[in-house]
This record gives C-alpha cells, structure tokens and sequence, in this order.
C-alpha cells in the first residue's frame, strides 16, 4: 500500500521488461520512483509467458533433435527422447519464480517502491488500483505491454493461447497452431521436435509474413520435409468439441474442412493491455489498432505521460523495450549529456528460435528495392549445408542472404536461417549498425570451419539473378 500524501517524480505501470528497466535507471539518478504491477509477479510477458520459458522449451526440443543426431555420429547408446513433461515444467516454473523474486529484490536494492494492482488513470498526474487510494506523480510511463488475440468464432474458447502453452501439464499428441508469426512456428516447432503431430494453419501461402523470402521458404520447406503439416490458404471457422478432442472446423482453398486434434493453439497475433488502463480519463491518443501513440522520444500527446514497449505495437521485443525505457529514464532524470537521449529504432536484429534458428537484421530486400531502387542493390545469396549434417542422413538448410545498397555496397540487411543463425547475427548486426559495407566483411578473415564464414567469403558467383 503506497503512503498517502506522497507525489513521486516517476510512476511506472507495467513491470515487465521496459517498464522494470526504466524505474530502475530512473531510481539510480535519485529520483523518487514507485512501479505498480496488476499480473501479482515481476517480469512481464518475457519472464512469465514468453522468451524465458520459451527458450527453455527451446532448449529441450533442442536436446532431443541431438540425442537423434547422436546415434548417426556413433552413439549407438544414445537415449531415448521420451520426455517428462511435467518433470520439466515443474522446474521451468521454480526458475520462473526465483526470477520474479530478483526482480522484487533488485527493486528494493534500488529503492524502487513496488505497488501491486492493476492501475487506473484519475487523472494526467494520479492513477488508482482500485483500493480508494490515489498514487500521485509528476510524469508517468505507460509499459504495460499486450496480450494474446482469441478471435471471435463459435467454440474458440475450446483453444488456448500463447499463456496457456506455459500451463500444460502434458504434451498433446495432435496438435493444430493457428497463426503463423514467429510466436506460431516457434510453438509448433517445439512441439513437433518433442514428438507431437502438429498442423499450421496459415491464412495466406505463406508464413513469417513480415521476413525475407529466404527465411519464409526455406523454413516453410524444412518444416514441411520433417513432417509439420501446412493448412495454406485457410481461415478457421470454429471449434467443436468431438468425442475425443476438438474439431477444427476451416475452410481452405475454397473447400471446406474439419480436422480433429487434442490442442488447439491460437498464435493469430497480440493486442496492446489497454482495456483497464481509463486511458479516456486523460485522452491518451491510440492508433487505429489501439496501440498508444508515441514519439521517438517515448512522449504521447500529454505532456508527462510517457509509454514504450509491445503497448505501443513498434519492434515488439524484450530488447526494444528495455532499451528505450533506459533511454527514456536517461533523458529525463540523467546528467546533461543524456538530454536528447532516445532509442533508434532502425536496425534492430531479431531471432526466431525453430528448428533450425533464424535472424534477420535491416530490411528484407522487398524493403530494400522500395527504398533504394532494385537496380542499386547487390543481393547475395550462399544455401548450403552446413558441416554439422555431414554425418547426417537429414541435411538440415542453411541459407544466407546479404543485401547491399549503392555502389559502395553499403550492408542494408542480412537474412540468416540455419543452426547457430541465432547466435551468429549479434556480432554482424553491430556491423550493420556501424554502416559496414560489403568490403568490409570481405576484409574480414573468415573463422573456419563454420556456417558464419559463409557471411564473410560470398563472391561475384552468390549474387543472386532475378
Ligand atoms: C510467447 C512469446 C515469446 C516471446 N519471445 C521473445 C523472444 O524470444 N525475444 C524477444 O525479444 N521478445 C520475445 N517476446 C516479446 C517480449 O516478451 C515482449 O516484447 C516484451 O515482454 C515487452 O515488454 P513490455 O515491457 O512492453 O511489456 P510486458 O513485458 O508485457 O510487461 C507489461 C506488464 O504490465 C502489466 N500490466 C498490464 N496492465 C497493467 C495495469 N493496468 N496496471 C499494472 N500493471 C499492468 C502486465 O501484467 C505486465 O507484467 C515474446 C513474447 C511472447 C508472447
């Protein structure tokens, strides 16, 4: 329960990833912070419902594409690859929870004061959580990032969302994903390695919708040739419930369908967690799909009233939000030298963890020919087969694509998939942020043997003919 009477220099709404980064630098100048929290735990949707237990399941689906892997490299022995499911989420949850108790601790190590409830604006300068009581503050940061989208059709409370991905107790055997961002592929791809029989439903050809073709085909390929079922072309209708699972009930391609699974899993997208905020008490601008509305400064259209993160709809990552809530603590509360601090949002590298990994940094190369004319862009192009699978009977893909701009051959985006793409793009996304140029990877002395030299040894030969 905050003290009445008190008026603090920063109220922060939403701990998670920005709005916990923000108060944390804002307190480390000495200014008077206090972070409410309505979900009852630290961290956010990335330490609760997202990258953390997400990378953990990763990680597992991982393990047992390498128990398969060993026994074609001489471990005859290998183990099996039945899992324990339960046993895993147990432990999964008590790393979770000590997390959220840093979180609290790291908090008070900061004299950061924590309020638990879900906040309300009164008015510009004061918000409530519903006890009677109102927080008083002189600018306030909106981070109270999204939620899972269930769309309205009969029976769609018969599936589950992202969250509820983290809930289950077993694993499902036949599995439907609907929706194909990387949220989609990534849940089917740890699904299916585990063992299960996953179908995705796609509305369009496609998946990834918002990557580079080379990412887009090459994953679609390889999911498909490991046995991922694709529903192109589809628009789900309604659940039902059958006598031993749940029917998806779909048209594709202009023909009807139904199909019965034992999971059905909504991955259609994210809206922003507005609803409870009474943002119309203080006429906070949204966009038309609800986003808040704010500058490269972080500042919506009220004065003091600042907001970041997945609620504002921009680059929707754990990073971006952290970043841009420092930055915005900086600017506001930091010495001189910070005063026109702000994140720069262009160029910012992310990763999907499938199977195998993918990253892209800078545009795909229908952004780029938009931006710079197809005419001055050199595309690269090297598919390979990385040294991994040589003793493999699957060859899992590599694909690699460089695009240059200009006749300097200016770096302007890098497309990755293939094992390791996820820890290989950090150090060239540096390169891009630092304006490197073709010539510049080719100065560098290539690390051998490895997929990342592919990056670094592309000639005349991989420039792609359209
Ligand atoms: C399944 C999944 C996987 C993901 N994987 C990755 C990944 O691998 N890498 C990556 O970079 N990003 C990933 N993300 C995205 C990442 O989690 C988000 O971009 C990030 O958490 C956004 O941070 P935020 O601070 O904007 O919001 P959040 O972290 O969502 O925090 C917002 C907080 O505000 C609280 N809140 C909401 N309303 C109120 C209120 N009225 N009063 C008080 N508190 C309130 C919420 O309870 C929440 O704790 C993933 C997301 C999902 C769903």
């Amino acid at each position: 329960m905050p003290p009445t009477g008190k008026i603090y220099d920063y109220l922060v709404i939403g701990g998670g990833s920005g709005g916990l980064a923000s108060a944390r630098r804002a307190a480390s100048y000495g200014a008077k912070v206090a972070l409410i929290e309505g979900s009852g735990r630290l961290g956010g949707t990335c330490v609760n419902v997202g990258c953390v237990p997400k990378k953990v399941m990763w990680n597992t689906a991982s393990l047992a594409e390498a128990v398969r892997d060993a026994k074609e490299y001489g471990f005859h022995e290998a183990g099996s690859t039945a899992f324990d499911w339960k046993y895993l989420k147990l432990k999964r949850d008590a790393y979770i929870k000590r997390l959220n108790g840093i979180y609290e601790r790291n908090l008070e190590k900061d004299e950061v004061e924590y309020i638990s409830g879900m906040a309300s604006f009164v008015s510009k300068n004061s918000v409530t959580i519903g006890d009677g009581q109102e927080i008083h503050a002189k600018k306030i940061l909106i981070a109270v990032g999204g939620q899972p989208i269930i769309p309205k059709v009969p029976g769609a409370e018969l599936g589950i969302d992202s969250d509820g991905f983290f809930d289950l107790e077993h694993q499902p055997k036949r599995i439907a994903v609907v929706g194909t961002g990387y949220i989609g592929v990534e849940l089917a791809g740890i699904f299916h390695t585990l063992g299960s029989e996953v179908s995705i439903f796609s509305r369009t050809k496609e998946i990834l919708r918002p990557f580079d073709h080379i990412i887009k085909d090459t994953l679609k390929k390889e999911m498909l040739s490991t046995g991922i079922k694709i529903v192109t072309d589809s628009h789900v209708q309604s659940l039902s419930k059958s006598d031993s699972g749940i029917n998806v009930n779909y048209e594709a391609e202009g023909k009807q369908g139904s199909q019965e699974f034992d999971l059905v899993l909504w991955a259609i997208g994210r809206k922003p967690h507005v609803e409870k905020l009474g943002l119309e008490k203080v006429d906070v601008e949204l966009t038309g799909q609800g986003h808040i509305r704010f500058n490269e400064y972080q500042e919506t259209n009220i004065p003091e009233i600042y907001s970041l993160g997945d609620v504002g709809g921009i680059e929707q990552l754990t990073p971006v939000a952290i970043a841009a809530g420092r930055r915005l603590a900086d600017r506001l509360f930091g010495p001189p030298q910070f005063k026109n601090s702000k994140l720069d949002y262009k160029n910012v590298p992310s990763v999907i963890f499938s199977h195998p990994t993918a990253g892209a940094v800078g545009l795909t190369e229908e952004q780029a020919q938009a931006e710079y004319g197809a005419e001055n862009l050199n595309v690269y192009v090297s598919e390979f087969s990385g040294m991994y699978n040589a003793m493999k009977t699957h060859k899992t893909p590599s694909a690699f694509k460089l695009i240059c701009a200009g006749p300097e051959e200016k770096v302007v985006g890098i497309h990755l998939v293939g094992l390791g793409s996820d820890e290989m793009l950090q150090g060239f996304a540096v390169a891009v942020k630092m304006g490197a140029t073709k010539a510049d990877l080719d100065d560098t002395v290539a690390l051998h043997p490895t997929s990342a030299e592919e990056l670094v040894t592309l000639t005349k030969g991989n420039l792609k003919k359209n």
